[in-house]
């Protein structure tokens, strides 16, 4: 019944997505929110480790996207060191943004992933729109005031998919 909540996968870091995982997948796209899944939300630019990962996923014939729902600086700031493409205020869980990014990109929502620490956000915009979904754990437990509010029902989908599943929650 919360199926369309549920995440296709759900990984304690985006650094378990990998070419080789994608690939198998047949996905030539990753699409990332920024805050509190690649960084704490106010953290302004990606760590080195993360550029690294951004470098490995291009070196191997995947495209790193960013959608975010905050404003344009935001996405300005962090994609502008590896120019990454972006749309900022998506507006997720609705389509609006996604389309407008995939247009952007030249890419068919079968081809894509999206990852994203927030179900009622990320999760719910990829399943919405037959982009694959990935479920990261939030980097830092501390949220913004908007985010605060949603996590208690998004722990309690959480447990209720890792029980279907049988999956440890993280
Ligand atoms: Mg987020």
């Amino acid at each position: 019944m919360l199926d369309f909540l549920y995440p296709k996968e759900y990984l304690p870091s985006v650094f378990e997505i990998t070419p080789e995982k994608l690939k198998k997948l047949g996905i030539n796209t990753i699409i990332f929110d920024i805050d509190n899944t690649l960084v704490p939300y106010w953290i302004k630019v990606p760590t080195r480790e993360l550029e690294n990962y951004f470098i490995n996923l291009r070196e191997n014939g995947i495209v790193p996207a960013v959608l975010s729902n905050s404003r344009e600086e935001r996405s300005k700031v962090f994609c502008r060191g590896l120019s990454i493409p972006y749309v900022y205020r998506a507006g997720k869980p609705l389509i609006g943004g996604m389309m407008k990014l995939l247009e952007k990109l030249g890419k068919k929502p079968s081809e894509c992933a999206i990852a994203g620490d927030q179900i009622f956000t990320d999760v719910w915009a990829g399943n919405r729109s037959g982009v694959y979904s990935f479920l990261i754990k939030q980097v830092s437990p501390k949220d913004e005031l908007v985010t605060a509010p949603k996590r208690p029902l998004e722990r309690l989908i959480v447990r209720h998919y890792c029980k279907k599943y049988n999956k440890e929650v993280l």
